[in-house]
């Protein structure tokens, strides 16, 4: 027997959530508490807590995290970045596209469906809170087409002053990432008038939230995530994504009730199987009122799919209640649904993760030898060399990055030359903490000592007797 194929006529040529004159579809989903969705609300509540506790946190006195784009200050578990580090911050993010690729070829949406900021705040907070409010999605409907009595004022009312109270603690929490902390407290409780542009931005942030999840909702993800848009050319036939069984499920039906049967032969064979011409779907459509995005997964991976997951529980449900075997919706791959095969770790996944945990060890290796301090040093434009009382003298600029959030005392040695000396010009060099530090010092060097006009020299920097940073430089005399 052929197997059954996916009707494509179903497909369609327009977005889910919008007719084919264009006009908006507003989607009211149904929403069924399975394993997964349990599942998911925990893991929400671990992510919602970490979104929100993360910029707040600080180690040594300092930010754990920090993307401060507009001072071009980045710091990631506490360890800071600086422009200096420019190659770690490329290969760093070389590596998280990579990952994101590798990650999505195998995984699919895993990412959209359970971790994505857009998906859980909308789907495990706004979404909870409308339902608490306006109750299910027959009853939004309902109150969504009703005029605008007591009823309607009040609950949409009480519906949009919590979303934007919600959007502003979001909008918070959000510029706490990009200023830290301490700023978005001065903010806060500073005059207004001192911040004028951090009030601005909260403003902007808080109505632009509002109206992601009070509007817009999952048109973020269809419209406007790159990484959405990108699902097209990363999934193929091997990926995991969330499928329907379609060699299971089709043909679809109700089932028909045995007195149904056209004649007594028919009526025989299904008393003995009432099912027996029948796939496992019986078409309830439970799993399209589920989906945010409003889909029907029956039609295969669509665009607009963001692995929620919500279609795999309703239908589980819809299996129990009809006593058959649940997984009819479930995370696998087309490959392993034509061919009946289970979701195992395959070549193409050990492969692809042995290529993940290479890069991501490079990186590791790369992060963990940083150097704490960058010294720049240029012998001083302009200058050749001076002599003076048999010894000869070069001026040098130096600048030293403490790229630690430590200050700490340095100071300087020739290596290789102990006649040489160091004259710092001022005072003691000190380097504040994640801060760079400007200076200038004269090497001496006995003029007998000096092998040719040019020398090279190696200048090590010292913190509490330990060397932290070594330079090259040269060192300039008379032509003998
Ligand atoms: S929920 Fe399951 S049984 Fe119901 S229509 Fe969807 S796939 Fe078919
Ligand atoms: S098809 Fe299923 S997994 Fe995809 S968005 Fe809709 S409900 Fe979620």
């Amino acid at each position: 027997m052929k197997p059954p194929k996916i009707d494509t006529t179903e497909f369609r040529d327009h977005l889910s959530n919008v007719t084919e004159t264009g006009k908006r579809i507003w989607i009211y989903p149904r929403i069924v508490v399975g394993q997964l969705y349990k599942l998911r609300t925990y893991f929400s509540w671990l992510l919602l807590g970490f979104l929100f506790g993360i910029p707040f946190v600080e180690v040594n006195g300092g930010p754990l995290f920090l993307f401060n784009v507009i001072e071009r200050k980045f710091i990631f578990f506490g360890v800071t970045f600086f422009p200096q580090d420019f190659h770690l911050v490329a290969f760093g993010l070389l590596t998280f596209i990579v990952f994101i690729i590798l990650f999505t070829v195998i995984f699919g949406r895993v990412w959209c469906g359970w971790a994505c900021p857009q998906t859980i705040f909308m789907e495990m907070l706004f979404r909870k809170i409308e339902n608490f409010i306006e109750g299910d999605y027959r009853a939004q409907q309902r109150l969504d087409a009703q005029p605008w009595d007591t009823e309607k004022i009040v609950k949409k009312t009480s519906k949009h002053v919590i979303f934007f109270i919600i959007s502003f603690l979001i909008a918070n929490t959000f510029l706490a990432y990009i200023i830290g902390k301490r700023e978005l407290f001065s903010i806060i409780l500073d005059n207004p008038l001192n911040h004028i542009s951090g009030l601005v931005a909260i403003v902007i942030f808080t109505f632009v939230f509002y109206f992601v999840f009070a509007k817009f909702r999952e048109l973020v993800c269809i419209v406007v995530c790159p990484y959405g848009r990108l699902q097209g050319v990363l999934l193929d036939k091997k990926s995991i994504i969330v499928a329907y069984d379609f060699l299971r499920g089709e043909p679809r039906g109700k089932k028909k009730k045995v007195e149904e049967q056209p004649n007594p032969l028919e009526e025989l064979k299904a008393l003995a199987n009432p099912n027996a011409n029948k796939g496992h779907c019986v078409d309830c459509s439970i799993c399209v009122q589920v989906c945010p995005t409003g889909i029907d997964i029956r039609n295969g991976t669509q665009l607009e799919c963001i692995g929620c997951t919500a279609c795999i529980d309703a239908c589980d449900e819809v299996m129990v209640k009809t006593n058959q075997p649940t997984g009819l919706i479930r995370y696998a791959s087309l490959d392993g649904i034509e061919q009946g095969k289970k979701l195992s770790f395959n070549l193409r996944i050990k492969a692809y993760t042995g290529v993940l945990v290479a890069l991501l060890g490079i990186l590791a290796y790369m992060l963990i030898t940083r150097s704490d301090v960058e010294t720049t040093l240029l012998r001083t434009p302009g200058l050749t060399y001076q002599e003076e009382k048999g010894n000869v003298s070069n001026l040098y600029n130096i600048e030293i990055l403490n790229k630690t959030i430590n200050a700490m005392p340095v100071s300087l040695r020739v290596k290789d030359y102990p006649s040489a000396q160091i004259k710092l010009i001022g005072k003691p060099l000190q380097l504040n903490k994640s801060d760079l530090t400007k200076g200038s010092f004269f090497i001496v060097i006995p003029k007998k000592e000096l092998e040719s006009p040019s020398i090279k020299l190696k200048v090590e920097i010292l913190s509490n007797g330990q060397v932290i940073d070594e330079v090259k430089t040269s060192f300039l005399g008379p032509m003998e």
